[in-house]
């Protein structure tokens, strides 16, 4: 597993960040069976830390295909990120549980309803207590999760994909 140094050091220095999702990579079961590829971008848009490219295939709700997750400079940014398990937190429940659900049922993948997104924020709240994450990434995910709530329960309104 990666070390809290191994984060610090990646957030010092960009040109060592595909090699620290490597090393996540090839530590971790779940991300190789569901995620196709790990891939740190050059793209500096503000306030997106990660994101899955959802696979062609899957859009088509052709099931058990894996899909690349792409990480943002923003990821390692203060903001997103003050230690290795804001980053993981991030990474591991929230952008890995979208890979594993177009995975397993692609069907069910509608970005537009919000329903992913809430079933992802919620899976990070719930995986806090199993993690050490920063007061302020705590507060950030549970508020995006109670607005998330609010419109998930009041229907089908659209929300940006993030
Ligand atoms: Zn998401």
């Amino acid at each position: 597993m990666v070390s809290e140094g191994q984060y610090f050091e990646a957030k010092e220095h960009p040109e060592i960040r595909q090699l620290f999702l490597n090393r996540i990579y090839f530590d971790s079961r779940e991300l190789k069976k569901y995620v196709r590829e790990l891939l740190y971008i050059e793209s500096n848009v503000q306030g997106l830390s990660m994101f899955v490219d959802v696979n062609y295939f899957s859009k088509l709700y052709i099931p058990r295909i894996r899909q690349n997750i792409l990480v943002l400079p923003y990821a390692f940014s203060e903001k997103a990120s003050k230690n290795l398990d804001d980053f993981l937190s991030v990474l591991i429940d929230h952008e890995l549980f979208h890979a594993k659900r177009l995975f397993e049922q692609p069907w069910n993948f509608k970005p537009s309803t919000g329903l992913e997104e809430y079933l992802a924020y919620k899976n990070q709240v719930d995986n806090f207590l199993q993690r050490n994450c920063s007061p302020e990434v705590q507060e950030t995910t549970k508020i995006a999760l109670y607005f998330l709530s609010r419109l998930t329960s009041t229907s089908s309104q659209l929300l940006p994909n993030f």
